[in-house]
């Protein structure tokens, strides 16, 4: 397979646009072959048109259908092989180790979908069977289920090429639920993009599938990305990047006449909290685990440890300084993200102490670790400190009682995780603080480190604005599924135009809430 630089629309390629983008290879500054052209209106105008058709076709497909959609786009970029790791490697300026590792959580979410739908039961259906004797009045049947909203506009994230993006979290899960996706690839991975669109369009083609369930247009701007947003016929959008562009695009949707929801994942803090005892008893071990998961793909994770508050203890400040000259830094995404990282340390440091400073590597976008301090009074008088610098850096802040940890904790913002380490004692003596953080985030753990999100079905990788713009859902783990559909109700319906899942001999023999017992 080559790459051609190519819209991927439905079942055709298209390129009518004239500017010509280019991605770079952040380790040596290179830009990659082909060029391709960013998508005009029209093409996103005639994506939307097929999507739309294809959309009342791709609804209508079994659990069963779907799930072998999805197999097959697994296996079609399992069928990439080197092509696929190779210019991952090239646009990402990340590992091979890494490539092969995030192949396989790609594909692994795509069949985990697929595993859902052939269960069924996630449809949550109910039955209320009718009451004809009711008195004072019968009650009808009633029956629900969730249904597919129609098409979905997704974005790429810049730091998981292949996870969260073309065949992602996003559109593995629109697609479980039924919808058709709209796919707007992110600049910074052109190429990895379109051999994922491709394989897509592959299995699609191979699965039977509507020409139009699954397009892919690039850009590199905002024209293509709002106009998406904007367009009447995408009734939902799935994002995961920054601060700035989510928000922009959920302002966009909510001004709508339409208004539409906009799942965007934006980043977070991930607090760490670190309890008097555990500090006593294995301080320099957590010293160690804390700088590898700040480093940890040069800190290019949404779930970074970015600070971590503790009660003054000068040995683990000791541990810390011996442990952080260590780190190793990396090759950044872009040189957007490289630029962003290093206006953010340099303001930062204004108003902190150096506790140390790692390596750089050679290359283009390299980038050194470095981890910072301050006192609880100078991170409350600067509240600045307390937002996402992306990248290998976390600040350790200091408080004198569990008062002052308390009060941090209450004045947090949303995040995606928040993280406690303590003995059983420490925990028993904290469980007010636990109380807090749960208010606070979508995911809290115990002793461990937010990096590493597993993909499955109780996993929440979501939390209170400004992590997400919609605190009840998730954007990995099958509960994602839930995004992109809504309840309908259907009453009084005889058998034969019910959807199998709501027919009365329950034939997909799923789950089901039948006059509110949970059988099958
Ligand atoms: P981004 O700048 O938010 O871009 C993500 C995607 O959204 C890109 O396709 C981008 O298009 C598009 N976009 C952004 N703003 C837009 C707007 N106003 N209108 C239309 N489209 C828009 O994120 P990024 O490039 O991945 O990384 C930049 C920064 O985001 C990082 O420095 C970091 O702070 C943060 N980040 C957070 C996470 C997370 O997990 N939450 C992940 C990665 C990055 P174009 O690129 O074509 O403009």
């Amino acid at each position: 397979m080559q790459i051609t630089g190519k819209n991927i629309i439905g079942f055709e390629t298209l390129s009518e646009g004239t500017v010509a983008i280019q991605a770079t290879n952040p380790a040596t500054g290179e830009t990659l072959a082909p060029l391709f052209y960013k998508a005009t209106i029209e093409e996103l105008g005639y994506a939307a048109d097929k999507a739309v058709k294809a959309f009342q076709i791709y609804r209508k497909k079994s659990g069963f259908e779907k799930a072998s959609f999805l197999e097959k786009i697994a296996d079609e970029i399992e069928n990439l092989g080197d092509l696929l790791t190779e210019r991952y490697v090239a646009e990402s300026g990340l590992p091979q180790g890494r490539a092969v590792g995030e192949r396989g959580r790609t594909t692994g979410q795509l069949r985990l979908f697929a595993q859902l739908l052939r269960e069924g039961s996630w449809v949550n259906a109910r039955i209320d069977s009718a009451l004809p004797e009711r008195q004072p009045a019968p009650r009808p049947d009633i029956r629900a289920m969730e249904r597919p909203l129609g098409v979905v506009g997704v974005f790429g994230a810049s730091n998981f090429p292949l996870a969260f993006s073309v065949a992602g979290g996003d559109t593995a899960s629109a697609l479980a639920a039924g919808c058709c996706v709209i796919f707007k690839a992110h600049p910074a991975h052109l190429g990895t993009s379109e051999l994922v669109g491709k394989a897509i369009q592959k299995a699609a083609e191979a699965s039977n599938m509507p020409d139009g369930v699954f397009s892919l247009l690039f850009d590199d701007g905002h024209e293509i990305g709002m106009a998406l947003v904007k367009h009447p016929s995408i009734k939902a959008i799935g994002f995961t990047g920054s601060y700035k562009g989510g928000k922009a695009l959920f302002d966009a949707a909510v001004a709508r006449p339409e208004p539409i929801p906009v799942y965007a994942e934006m980043g977070s803090v991930n607090p760490v909290f670190v309890l008097p005892k555990i500090l006593e008893e294995k301080g320099a071990a957590l010293a160690q685990n804390y700088v590898a998961s700040v480093t940890l793909g040069v800190g290019q994770f949404c779930t970074n440890p970015g600070t971590l508050f503790l009660q003054k203890n000068e040995s683990f400040m000791q541990e810390l300084e011996k442990q952080a000259p260590n780190a190793q830094g990396g090759v950044m995404l872009t040189t957007g993200i490289r630029d962003a990282y290093v206006k953010g340390i340099e303001h930062a440091k204004n108003f902190t102490q150096i506790i140390g400073v790692g390596k750089a590597p050679e290359g283009f976008t390299a980038v050194e670790p470095i981890i910072l301090r301050t006192d609880i009074e100078g991170f409350n008088t600067n509240t600045h400190l307390g937002e996402e610098i992306f990248g290998p850096t976390s600040l350790v802040v200091e408080a004198n009682s569990k008062e002052e940890i308390l009060e941090v904790a209450k004045n947090l913002s949303g995040h995606l995780t928040a993280t406690v380490h303590g003995t059983e004692e420490d925990l028993a003596d904290y469980t007010d603080l636990i109380e807090v953080l749960e208010q606070k985030v979508g995911r809290i753990l115990i002793n461990g480190f937010p990096t590493g999100v597993e993909v499955s079905h109780a996993m929440v990788h979501g939390g209170p604005f400004p992590a997400t713009t919609d605190a009840r859902s998730t954007s990995v783990g099958t509960m994602a599924i839930t995004r992109f559909t809504r309840p309908v109700c259907y009453q009084n319906f005889p058998d034969s135009l019910l959807l199998d899942e709501l027919k009365s001999d329950n034939p997909l023999n799923i789950w089901r809430l039948v006059d509110g017992e949970l059988k099958k």
